[in-house]
């Protein structure tokens, strides 16, 4: 194999930089050219795209997001927007592709691999490590530390005011950010979607802590957790607003509201997540010279690991039951 292509897409996610480094390095050091195309499967298809020598991922290993850039390109969701992308790469006589992102850019890579036969390795890259096959995803570390240093600060006003905070995390329909930040940051309450949500237990909980002379709490709530709103409210607001207006209603206490949003997808990687994107690119690229095809790497028990992205996908992403006991015993 001598040219091998690479994009980051779908949301970005900080370590993705670090992926782009190894990936590029990797290659050369395989005897390979890399090119990198900018704005996700986008660049293939507008042809933008850059040959990456050492120096060209010189300086990033520490930048959060992408600088290759990423987006959304609605044309991959068609055959002939796929077809397109598969000749193009076809004319720059690229045999393999490698792609950093989530499950959507993984099904547009699983499709090109099956229907076009474009040789694809993929490298799960997300803050809300939702996808199935993995343990981690790179980007989840570097959030899980981003939210707690937040909750740190929160954890400040919260105890000087006597407040309580609700404080609503990504993850998207998934509840592993929440739940590892609100364990490393000591949350009173961790409300996600893979538990059944049981509200009089978080106003006997709050009514509880205040017997004790607890005056102060941190709720964390992702996202994702359904049965909080009413359709209309749905449409307008987060969780987090439908959740302090019904604990004021329930408690007579009053709430603070923090969506902490976008800021938890930047931020200058952690080493952890440095590191994990390091070793899949490399196993990536390793991969790709060995001929694979249409599999998705990945970390499991701290081993780098492989396998197809069909199985992959249709993995579903499960928290492990002790770390969901471990959160419930530790906030009681
Ligand atoms: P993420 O990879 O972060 O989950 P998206 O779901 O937005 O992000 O997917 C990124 C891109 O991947 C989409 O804009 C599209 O180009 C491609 N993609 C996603 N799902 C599919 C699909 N089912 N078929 C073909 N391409 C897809």
């Amino acid at each position: 194999m001598k040219n091998i292509g690479l994009i980051t897409s779908g949301g970005d996610a900080p370590g993705m930089n670090a992926a782009i480094r190894a990936v590029v390095r990797m290659g050369i050091y395989c005897g390979m050219n890399v090119y990198g195309f900018t704005h996700g499967y986008q660049g293939i298809l507008d042809q933008s795209f850059l040959k990456m020598d050492r120096g060209s991922v010189a300086d990033i290993i520490q930048r959060g997001g992408t600088v290759l850039q990423t987006a959304r390109c609605e044309d991959f969701f068609s055959f002939s927007g796929r077809e397109k992308a598969a000749n193009n790469l076809k004319e720059l006589e690229i045999e393999g592709l490698i792609v950093i992102g989530g499950d959507g850019s993984f099904r547009g890579a699983d499709l090109i691999a099956q229907e076009q036969n474009v040789n694809v390795i993929c490298i799960p890259a997300t803050i809300d490590n939702d996808i199935g096959g993995t343990d981690y995803c790179i980007g989840f570390d570097t959030a899980v530390n981003t939210v707690v240093d937040a909750i740190n600060k929160i954890r400040d006003t919260a105890t000087s005011h006597e407040r309580i905070f609700i404080v609503e995390v990504m993850g998207r329909t998934r509840g592993f950010l929440t739940l590892y930040a609100g364990l490393a940051a000591g949350a009173e309450s961790i409300i996600i979607p893979e538990v059944a949500l049981d509200l009089k237990k978080i106003y006997q909980k709050l009514e509880h802590g205040s017997l004790r002379g607890k005056k102060y709490s941190i709720i964390m709530l992702a996202e994702g957790v359904k049965g909080i709103m009413s359709q209309q409210e749905n449409a307008y607001h987060s969780p987090a607003y439908a959740l302090s207006k019904l604990i004021t209603q329930n408690t007579g206490n009053e709430t603070r509201v923090i969506v902490l949003g976008h800021l938890q997808r930047g931020g200058a990687p952690t080493a952890r997540d440095r590191i994990l994107a390091s070793r899949m690119a490399f196993h990536a690229v390793e991969l790709l010279t060995k001929g694979a095809s249409g599999l998705m790497v990945g970390i499991v028990n701290e081993e780098t690991s492989a396998e197809s992205l069909q199985v992959a996908l249709a993995k579903e992403p499960i928290i492990d039951e002790e770390m969901l006991h471990l959160a419930h015993v530790l906030s009681l």
